[in-house]
């Protein structure tokens, strides 16, 4: 005996007159006195279920006992619903199943929350996945997810890309974060790191001739968890040998089309706008600039270099935005506190009411030829930055940021993918030294390898981000396949050879035994899906997600180890730690 027919959401008119078996969860029971009615649900939709004590006394009695969520299989016939009952909302609005035969194939408890409850405690959704899986929002997403890696998949398959696995456990990654470590029975005392992404491996792969490589990777970050951000997530992984930056570009507007027709949405146009890096820092404040809308950074550092207003006039460097509103004096008070979030003094600004009067304290001071090169039109306000360069832009590109959420101006803007290309090869740490941007193997720009290795701040990489709506989708770099120049790039990092060796030597040697020019790309997944699936963050997107304390509320995990297990591993536990708080 099978246990059903056909999926509960798949009964039509056409089914009428027909028997079917039909199984699934009790959604909801009604009880009239007589009649029980209960719609029964999976995945696919619910049907309604009549189940009359005259027809089937025994389902009937059964039916009393059934309660919400319990697993049940019916059997009857499909009849049409009297005209009054019909549900226009429901695909099987039409009809109904009076049931012959009733079975409980499973009982549940008292539920902690009732699957179409608002605003359940995320922690207990989470603890109770299960039920809150199959509730439409998890159903919709995880089978939206599966549809979107799907056709991500076949284009990489029809773009020629081998599926090549590689370790989870390996040495550390160099992707920015830290490596949560393994340790190992066998030897104990020394740890495996799980792998921050197959960086290493995929070219190794190139120097391997498998060409072109791709893999949905798993990647693991020890990082403070955030909405787009848990411990362990996924990548589209690719590189590709023989490739120039534009190749790995095409390659990844490809992937990201088809999964945007894959789910029957129109596609953003091919191909993607590309931007330098100093441009988008320039007008927008931001290496991921939303460019929904414009709202761009303007300079006014020439125009105001003898202002009267001495913070202009000292400053090596004036900006400024005009929002297309009049702001009030309250609303310019929580701009200020924005801008300092940001790093400015003070906001300094110029408002433009309806019929076009200039308001603002610093007017006075402002010349006539500074005054008609900042004219901005009526109901607007100029929003100034004045410092150094790199200040000015996060303070403005923040305010931009802000403006464009607080006035909307994204509404109507679509789906805009764009490339920022040409990114610095190297950035300043901490400690005063160099260290990459991306990471140690990103290629400079062609042109750029003679930099004195003491001072690479003008050299840029050959290096790219994919930005959709203002969010960072993913990176990737045409690699550096020459092991001198990998060296150089090791040494800038303040990496003797030495280290070098002992830290990559595996890298230097596949470089130095024939390494094809390569470069690639990385797409995190669950970020692209739940953008795909307009939800605020990914743990939306991901069956079975951890909280930002680190927890997985389900299993309990992480939890503490016995004190001989740990032995066994060669590791100890300090005194007074409680590895088991949440
Ligand atoms: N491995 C890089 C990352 O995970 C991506 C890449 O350069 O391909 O961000």
């Amino acid at each position: 005996m099978s246990w059903r027919d056909l999926y509960c959401g798949e009964l039509r008119e056409t089914n009428i007159g027909s028997r079917v078996t039909v199984a699934g969860w009790a959604d909801t029971r009604r009880d009239h006195g007589g009649l029980v009615f209960v719609d029964l649900r999976d995945h696919t939709g619910k049907v309604q279920l009549v189940i009359n004590p005259e027809r089937a006394p025994d389902a009937a009695s059964v039916a009393h006992e059934v309660r919400n969520e319990f697993v049940l299989q019916a059997e009857g016939e499909v009849v049409a619903r009297a005209p009054e009952a019909v549900n226009p909302n429901l695909p099987t609005g039409g009809v109904e199943i009076q049931v012959d035969t009733l079975r409980i194939l499973s009982r549940s408890t008292p539920l902690p929350f009732q699957l179409d409850e608002e605003n359940v405690d995320e922690t207990l959704r989470l603890r109770y996945r299960w039920l809150d899986m199959r509730g439409e929002r998890m159903q919709h997403n995880l089978r939206l997810g599966h549809t979107v890696i799907a056709a991500i998949r076949r284009s990489m398959d029809e773009q020629g890309f081998v599926d090549v696995w590689t370790p989870s456990m390996t040495r550390g990654t160099p992707e920015g974060a830290r490596d949560f470590l393994v340790p190992v029975r066998l030897q104990p005392g020394k740890f495996f790191a799980l792998a921050q992404s197959p960086q290493l491996f995929k070219q190794l792969c190139m120097v391997g001739g498998i060409d072109r490589y791709y893999q949905i990777a798993t990647c693991w970050r020890d990082e403070d968890l955030r909405a787009d951000r848990q411990f362990e997530f996924r990548q589209l992984d690719l590189e590709l040998a023989f490739a120039e930056r534009e190749d790995v570009l095409d390659v990844m507007e490809r992937a990201v089309v088809a999964a945007f027709e894959s789910l029957g949405r129109e596609a953003p146009s091919r191909p993607f706008e590309r931007l330098a890096y100093d441009d988008v820092i320039a007008r927008y404040g931001t290496d991921k600039p939303d460019l929904r809308y414009g709202l761009e950074i303007q300079e006014a550092t020439d125009v105001t270099r003898d202002s009267e207003f001495g913070v202009f006039a000292n400053a090596p460097c004036v900006r400024y935005l005009v929002a297309p509103r009049a702001f009030s004096r309250a609303e310019l008070a929580r701009l200020e506190e924005i801008a300092k979030e940001w790093g400015a003094k003070g906001l300094a600004y110029v408002v433009v009411d309806e019929s076009g009067e200039m308001r603002s304290p610093i007017l006075k001071f402002l010349s006539e030829r500074e005054q008609a090169a900042l004219a901005a039109p009526p109901g607007s306000t100029v929003l100034f930055g004045a410092g150094d360069a790199d200040t000015v832009a996060r303070v403005l590109g923040g305010l931009r940021v802000h403006l464009g959420r607080e006035l909307d101006l994204a509404a109507d803007g679509g789906d805009v993918f764009h490339w920022v290309l040409d990114f610095p090869l190297f950035e300043q740490d901490d400690a005063g030294g160099w260290t990459f941007l991306h990471h140690p193997f990103t290629a400079p720009m062609p042109g750029d390898e003679g930099w004195d290795e003491a001072s690479p701040a003008n050299v840029h990489g050959q290096h790219y981000d994919l930005i959709w709506n203002g969010w960072e989708l993913g990176s990737g770099s045409i690699r550096i396949h020459d092991v001198e120049l990998q060296k150089k790039v090791f040494r800038t990092m303040g990496l003797s050879d030495e280290e070098a060796q002992s830290k990559f030597g595996f890298l230097l040697d596949a470089l130095a035994m024939g390494a094809p020019p390569h470069g690639g790309f990385a797409m995190g997944i669950e970020r692209f899906v739940a953008l795909m699936a307009g939800e605020p963050d990914i743990r939306q997107v991901i069956a079975f997600p951890k909280v930002s304390s680190g927890s997985d509320p389900l299993t309990g995990a992480p939890t503490p180890m016995p004190a001989g297990v740990l032995a066994e591993l060669g590791v100890a536990a300090l005194p007074g730690d409680d590895p088991g708080a949440a």
